[in-house]
Parts: structure tokens; C-alpha cells; sequence
């Protein structure tokens, strides 16, 4: 004997009744059927009812609603002539809710037992409507009323079963029956009296397992929309997998803390005669689905499954008065049982002073007075505080039988919804271990599912988010890069990186399943959204991603000033963009520090010459105890491409505009020619040395003439280069007369830095430094003879690009 359940996502529409329907048809053994209401109806029932009794007019709306839906479904399986049946009894029970819904709205008054029998009319029309579809298939059917066998108390909304007096009825009605099909209604019973009472929200799985008890089934399956139990609720977690099999204990403890696919109380009354559970989907009938049994074996995986309870209130008493004092739990307890409060999570400080719990936040107004009441003496006397209620909470849980052998579980999981910026209100850990579960906010669910998940069952796979400010030149290559690479860096790095956010100066896009970057340029061109930093950053702290990076690729200061909010939210910062870290050294070292509190890097390779591995050097040698004591550099890849170009036939003013419009020079050629880029990036290469230095600390013996510093606007800069060719002439000359080249060299040597030019003899290293290059001599405790050298290309948007890329691999490895 077998006993199947249909949820009402089974029995959503005609398409999934017919595949019900050859679901039962292929069944072997005696089987019964338990149906649940067709998919919203109860819902639908529910909103009725509400909209009644506050005396509105919508639920005869809402009414008409469920008459068609039932209607149409009938007119779908139906041949025209065997509608009738069905389409009578549908008006006919549509009449009898009019008729309550009608006395509700009139007394303005929704009783238990009212809302009772107006929900049970989904589950009676849902299984007439299938029981004679499976006749109209050639099907023996018998349709059972499981109202009058499941006999309950009279707490009509989510009444408790008496399981004698129901095995017995279900025995007697069920074994007798000489079909092989048995097709009854979930979700409802009978008290005493005969009244109609149900059993909670989704007990249609709670019918279907006291049906496998008192028949002594075989197997109890659960037909619903999804291929069985999964790692996490699969509508919030992309990755989740079904769970092959998981125990009873397990299965209990994820549905407990949200797993809405079985309802929590069903799994008693298999688990009293050890009958498996299967839970199917439906729609894809082969996949094999999760087998619910009593052991697993203790090699399965720690941690089986993370599930979740959105919508919590906590509720915190505290007290010096509480310390030792018995019987105030019982209170506490007590006063939330009165008022019928389900407590969903409960932790207490070893000190006694506190008591923390969890509940519905339906639950919270009417939990704060009844609590405050039983507790007003003791409020009066100052002995305990008034309860503080939290709202906006979710409880998150991690699942698993074998977890109680297992050490390291809770610390990975704290660290690592830590390490996403996710807050800790309340932890606690049932002593059996097979459930940690932590209070956190209701808006970071969706976050801590997905980095848990990501951390116990994807371990391969990180998912990096991109947010890009800035796609121009070094930004527009890097989404170029990247989109070259991301199938590569997710198949041998296990990195899935996304972009889901790019911005110019004009506008932004934001994609959260990650920008398309086939066609991105079309994209931003026909965003709505205007570029804002600040909306940006909203955005950004909205969606809430794990591993979320910005990245800073344009040379804007104003931006600069977001870089502490982004990483206050633990979203690492990668900045192409100077500015920050040669800012003033308090910025500077803020920045710094917010990055280890809130564990997301600050990263910004690319700040001196370009794609070389200059900072990641530099900062290997001072973390493992090394100590730099001199520096000497051509960190300019535009006044070194300049100054190479720079010849007989090539006037100064000539080969700057060429450096312009090959992009080696910022777009503002004054930066470059003034020596400021290079005292900003030698400043920065000091500062990562653990120097404690300043821009104006950094002498700049200007090659400039006195015209071209003083001109105000790019266009007169460019103007005086042409009009002062001699001064530059006269530079060019005096170095070929001492058989040197012009190398702009930033230098730091007993405890001075400076920059500027320099005649550079033909024995030198930098004498046959090309094109665009960047060479960089760190002299330090253990380089002290040779130093090290780090040479390469040090300008261009290609290598600039690849840079950011290695900041972006480097969050991911963090
Ligand atoms: P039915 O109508 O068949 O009873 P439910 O809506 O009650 O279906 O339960 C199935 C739904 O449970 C799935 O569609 C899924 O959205 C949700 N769900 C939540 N957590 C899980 C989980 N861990 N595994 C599978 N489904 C889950
Ligand atoms: N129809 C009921 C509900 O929606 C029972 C069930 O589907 O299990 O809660
Ligand atoms: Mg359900």
C-alpha cells in the first residue's frame, strides 16, 4: 500500500492534473490519494475572508475569482458532455461560501471555526474535480471524506489529531475498500462535534502521513513542484541540489526552520513505524526526488541542508532581578502560551540575566503586552526591563545529522556570514547538534543562504560580483578581459566572476543575474539610469550580493570619498584610481584599517605601474620582515614614452599630444608633465613600505618652464610647449652632450624622497628602458647589494586592465 500526496502546485492546472492523473495510473499497488486545493486557492479563501470581515465588497470579487479557475480547470479535462457533474458541484459549494462569506461580512465577525469551514472548500472541490477525472480516464475510484475520519480538538485553525479514534476510522473505511484507488482531501478534519477544523497551513502532508500510519504503508510520497528536498530553498539559491536521502531527524529540522516543501508535524507519524518518505516532483516524474528514511550512514555529508524562517520578531528580557530567580523562564513561557505564540527559537545567557527568543512577527504586539502585564511588578520594582521587541529578523539554520561529530562547523559558519557583512543577533545550537541556527536580518537571508551555501556544499565555486565604476579606455578593456577569460577562470579557478553593475559619467546599468558582456556597450547606451554615485552605491548595498567588489577605474576625487562605505558594507574596493592613497595620510591609513575590520580588501595594483606586480612585492617583502631602504624608479610610462620619443625630428609638443591620443598620458597632460602622477605613486610605494609620508614630504624639481606650470587650462599647457620648444631643446641637447638620456626618476634614499629629471649615463639600468616601460630598484635589508628589480611595460589600458583582473583574482583567493 502506498499513500500519495499532491500538492497544490501538482494540481496548479489542467496540464499538471493530467500528469497526476498517469502518475496514478502507473501505480501497481493499492495506493491512496491525497489532494491538496488546486495552487492559491486556499490562499484565495484566506483573502476572502479578510477582505468579509472588514465589510468590503472584494470578496464576491475574489469569489468569482475561484468559481472560474475551478470552472476553467473542469472545462480543460472534461469532454463537454462530462462537465456537468463537476460544474454543478462547483456552484453549488461556490453558493454555500457566498452564503458564510455573506454572514461574516454582516456580523463583522471572522471566527476560528468560520475561517475553518470557508478554507476546507478548496480541498473538497480539488478532490471531487480529480476523482472524476481519474473516472473519466477509465479509473476505479473510490472519494473518501477524510474530514470525518481525521478526528481532532477544536483549535480549528491548526487543530491536534486523535490518532486512536482516526486509525481506527481510517482502518475500518480504507481496508474494507475493495478499490484500488482511495482519492481523499488533505488538510481537513472534524472535531467532536462535527465541525469542520483543518490542520494548519500545508497539512496536506500531515493527512497523507496519518493515512501511512494507521495503513501501515509502504511508502508515503510527496508529489509537489520541485525534484525533492533540497540543499536550500531552491527559489533563493541557484546552486541548491536535491538531497538524495536525509533521516527522518534531518528532514524534521529543516522543514521546522522553513523548508516549506514538507510540513514539519508529517514526519511523526511515519517515523512511529519507520515508513519512507519519497519526495517526487511531479512535473519531472524521473528524477529520482529525496528518500526520507530513519539512518544514514555516518559517512554522509556534515551538513545536510540551510534553511530558513523569514519574518521574526526577538524578544529580549533582561534584568539584574532575573539573576537566580526561579520560575521566571516558566513565566515568560507561560504568558506567550496564554496568547497561543508559537516560540521558535530560544537562547539564554549562562549568566541568567538575559532570555532571548524568536517568534512570528505577527506575534510581536500581542507577545510585548502580554509579556510587559505578567511582568509589571518586576518592571515597577526595576528588577527585570521591559521586553524589547527586534523586528525585520529571519532565523537561518544549518542541518545534519552527523554535524555533532564534526568540530569547526559553527566557526566556518560565523566566519564566513561574518566575512559577508551579515550581523549576528542571536545564536543558538540544540544539544543534540543537529541544528545551529542564528538570528540574523530579515534583509540579508537571501546573502547568507547563498555564501553559506557557496562555503558547505560549492566549495569549488566562488562567485564574485562586479560593481565598475569608470568604462572607458582601462575600464571597457577590462570587460573585454573578462569576458574572455570567465569560462576559463570558472573551469580552472572554480571563480565565477559576474558584472553586475558597469557606469560611465553619463549613466549606469545594473543587472543582478550579471551583465551580458557580449553587448554591454548597447546596453548602457539604452540604460534609464542616470550615472550617481550615490545611487550606485544604494544600488549596490540593495542587492546585497556576496563576495561583492567595486571597482574604482576612473581618476575622480569626488569617488574617492565612497571608497569607506563600500567597505564598511564588507565590499572589497579595487581602485585603479589614485587619488585615495595618496590622499592624506590619515585617509589613506582609515581606508586601510576599514578593510581588515570589515575583511574586505582594498586593493589597487594598478596605482603604480600599471599591470606589474610592483604592491603585491613590495607587500610580500614588509610582511615577511624585510625593510625597504632605498627606491629608485621611472614609474612614468607617459614621460618615459615621451622622453624616448623625444628627438631631433620630434618636437616636445609633438610627441606629448602623440602620448595623448595613445592614451599613455592622463587626460590631462598636466598631471603627468608636472610630476605629480609620479610623486603620488612613488608616495604610495613608501607608504606600503610602512613610511609614514605625505604628498608635499616629496620633493619636485620641475623640468617645466615657469609659462607652462602657470598655464590654467589644458589647451594653454599645451600652448606653451610649442611656444617654449627651446627650453626643451636645451634639455633634450645638454643630455646628449654627457652621453645620457632624459629619464624622469623618482627616488627615495636616506629617509628623503624626490622627483625629476635626470641624466641617465648609458651604464645605468634605466638607459635602455623602452617605449612605455617602468623599472623599479627596491634596495632593502636582504636586496642590499642588488637590488630588486621589477621592469615592464608601466602605461596602457591592455596592462592596466590585467591588473585590476589580478585584484579581482586576489579578492576571490582572500
Ligand atoms: P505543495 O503545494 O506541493 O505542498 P509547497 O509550496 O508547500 O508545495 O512546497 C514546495 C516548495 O517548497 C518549493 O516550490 C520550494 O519553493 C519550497 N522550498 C523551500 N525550501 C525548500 C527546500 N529546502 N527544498 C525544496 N523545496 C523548498
Ligand atoms: N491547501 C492547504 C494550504 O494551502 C493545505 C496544503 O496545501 O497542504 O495550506
Ligand atoms: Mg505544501
Amino acid at each position: 500500500m502506498i499513500v500519495s500526496k499532491f500538492g497544490g502546485t501538482s494540481v496548479g492546472s489542467s496540464t499538471n492534473i493530467n500528469k497526476v492523473i498517469e502518475i496514478i495510473a502507473n501505480k501497481t499497488d493499492k495506493c491512496v490519494v491525497i489532494v491538496s486545493a488546486f495552487g492559491g486557492i486556499t490562499n484565495l479563501l484566506i483573502k476572502a475572508s479578510e477582505s468579509a470581515v472588514k465589510g468590503g465588497k472584494d470578496y464576491l470579487k475574489i469569489l468569482e475569482v475561484i468559481q472560474e479557475k475551478h470552472l476553467n480547470i473542469v472545462e480543460d479535462l472534461f469532454d463537454k458532455a462530462n462537465q456537468v457533474t463537476c460544474k454543478v458541484f462547483i456552484l453549488k459549494h461556490i453558493n454555500k461560501l457566498r452564503d458564510t462569506l455573506n454572514g461574516v461580512a454582516l456580523l463583522n465577525d471572522l471566527s476560528e471555526k468560520s475561517s475553518a469551514k470557508i478554507v476546507s472548500t478548496g480541498e473538497i472541490l480539488s478532490s471531487f474535480i480529480i476523482s472524476e477525472a481519474l473516472m473519466q480516464n477509465g479509473l476505479e475510484v473510490d472519494l473518501m471524506d477524510s474530514s470525518q475520519v481525521i478526528k481532532t480538538d477544536s483549535n480549528y485553525g491548526a487543530a491536534s489529531v486523535n490518532y486512536k479514534e482516526t486509525f481506527l476510522n481510517i482502518q475500518k473505511q480504507v481496508l474494507s475498500n475493495d478499490l484500488d484507488i482511495v482519492i481523499a482531501p488533505g488538510f481537513i478534519a472534524t472535531n467532536k462535534k462535527g465541525e469542520i477544523t483543518t490542520l494548519g497551513r500545508g497539512g496536506s502532508d500531515y493527512t497523507a502521513a496519518i493515512f501511512a500510519n494507521a495503513l501501515d504503508a509502504d511508502k508515503l510520497e510527496i508529489w509537489t513542484d520541485v525534484s525533492g528536498m533540497y540543499t536550500a530553498n531552491p527559489n533563493l539559491v541557484d546552486q541548491a541540489k536535491p538531497i538524495d536521502q536525509i533521516s527522518y531527524q534531518e528532514a524534521m529540522e529543516l522543514s521546522h526552520f522553513g523548508a516549506k516543501v514538507i510540513y514539519p508535524p508529517t514526519i511523526q507519524p511515519v517515523l512511529d513505524k519507520k515508513i519512507p518518505i519519497l519526495i517526487k516532483n511531479t512535473l519531472r516524474p524521473e528524477d529520482k526526488g529525496t528518500l526520507i528514511i530513519d539512518k544514514i550512514d555516518s559517512n554522509d555529508a556534515t551538513v545536510k541542508g540551510i534553511s530558513h524562517i523569514g519574518n521574526i520578531a526577538l524578544l529580549t528580557l533582561e534584568g539584574n532581578g532575573m539573576i537566580g530567580v526561579p520560575g521566571i523562564s516558566k513565566q515568560l513561557f507561560e504568558a506567550l502560551y496564554q496568547k497561543n505564540i508559537n516560540v521558535k527559537f530560544i537562547t539564554q545567557a549562562s549568566s541568567e540575566h538575559s532570555i532571548c527568543l524568536a517568534i512570528d512577527i505577527v506575534d510581536a504586539e500581542k507577545a510585548k503586552v502580554a509579556v510587559d502585564n505578567q511582568f509589571e511588578l518586576e518592571i515597577m520594582q526595576h528588577k527585570v526591563n521591559p521586553l524589547v521587541v527586534e523586528m525585520d529578523l529571519a532565523i537561518i539554520a544549518l542541518v545534519g545529522d552527523n554535524m555533532k561529530s564534526h568540530q569547526g562547523i559553527s566557526g566556518k559558519m560565523f566566519s564566513c556570514l561574518g566575512n559577508n557583512n551579515v550581523n549576528i543577533r542571536a545564536i543558538a545550537q540544540g544539544s543534540t547538534e543537529k541544528n545551529i541556527s542564528a538570528v540574523i536580518a530579515n534583509k540579508d537571508v537571501k546573502k547568507a543562504l547563498n555564501t553559506l551555501h557557496a562555503d558547505f556544499f560549492e566549495n569549488q565555486i566562488k562567485e564574485i560580483n562586479l560593481f565598475i565604476t569608470g568604462v572607458g579606455n582601462v575600464g571597457g578593456k577590462l570587460l573585454e578581459q573578462i569576458k574572455k577569460q570567465q569560462k576559463y577562470i570558472l573551469e580552472h579557478l572554480h571563480i565565477n566572476i559576474r558584472v553586475i553593475a558597469i557606469s560611465n559619467s553619463k549613466k549606469m546599468l545594473f543587472n543582478s543575474n550579471g551583465i551580458d558582456l557580449e553587448n554591454w556597450t548597447t546596453q548602457i547606451e539604452n540604460s534609464k539610469e542616470k550615472a550617481s554615485f550615490d545611487d550606485f552605491l544604494s544600488q549596490v548595498k540593495k542587492l546585497n550580493l556576496r563576495n561583492s567588489v567595486f571597482v574604482d577605474n576612473t581618476a575622480n576625487e569626488k569617488l574617492t570619498s565612497y571608497y569607506q562605505d563600500y567597505l564598511k558594507e564588507s565590499i572589497a574596493v579595487i581602485a585603479c584610481n589614485k587619488i585615495a592613497c595618496s590622499a592624506e595620510y590619515e585617509a589613506y591609513k582609515n581606508l586601510k584599517f576599514l578593510s581588515r575590520q570589515y575583511s574586505a580588501p582594498f586593493l589597487f595594483e594598478t596605482n603604480v605601474g600599471a599591470g606589474l606586480p610592483i604592491i603585491d612585492t613590495l607587500q610580500n617583502l614588509i610582511n615577511s620582515g624585510d625593510e625597504v631602504t632605498q627606491i629608485q624608479a621611472v614609474l612614468s610610462g607617459s614621460l618615459n614614452f615621451i622622453f624616448n620619443n623625444f628627438d631631433a625630428e620630434h618636437s616636445f609638443y609633438e610627441v606629448v599630444q602623440q602620448a595623448g591620443i595613445e592614451g599613455y598620458t592622463e587626460p590631462d597632460p598636466r598631471i603627468d608633465l608636472s610630476g605629480v602622477d609620479v610623486m603620488r605613486k612613488i608616495l604610495i610605494l613608501l607608504r606600503e613600505s610602512g613610511k609614514v609620508m605625505e604628498l608635499e614630504d616629496i620633493e619636485n624639481k620641475s623640468f617645466l618652464p615657469k609659462t607652462s606650470e602657470e598655464a590654467s587650462t589644458v589647451k594653454e599647457f599645451m600652448e606653451t610647449l610649442k611656444e617654449e620648444k627651446e627650453h626643451f631643446e636645451d634639455l633634450r641637447l645638454n643630455a646628449e652632450k654627457a652621453n645620457s638620456r632624459l629619464k624622469y626618476v623618482a627616488e627615495y634614499k636616506d629617509g628623503k624622497a624626490q622627483v625629476g629629471l635626470q641624466h641617465i649615463p648609458m651604464d645605468h639600468p634605466f638607459y635602455n628602458l623602452d617605449g612605455k616601460d617602468n623599472i623599479v630598484l627596491f634596495y632593502t635589508n636582504r636586496y642590499c647589494d642588488q637590488p630588486l628589480i621589477i621592469k615592464g611595460a608601466g602605461a596602457g589600458a591592455d596592462v592596466t586592465a590585467s591588473g585590476i583582473f589580478g585584484d579581482i583574482i586576489r579578492t576571490a583567493n582572500k
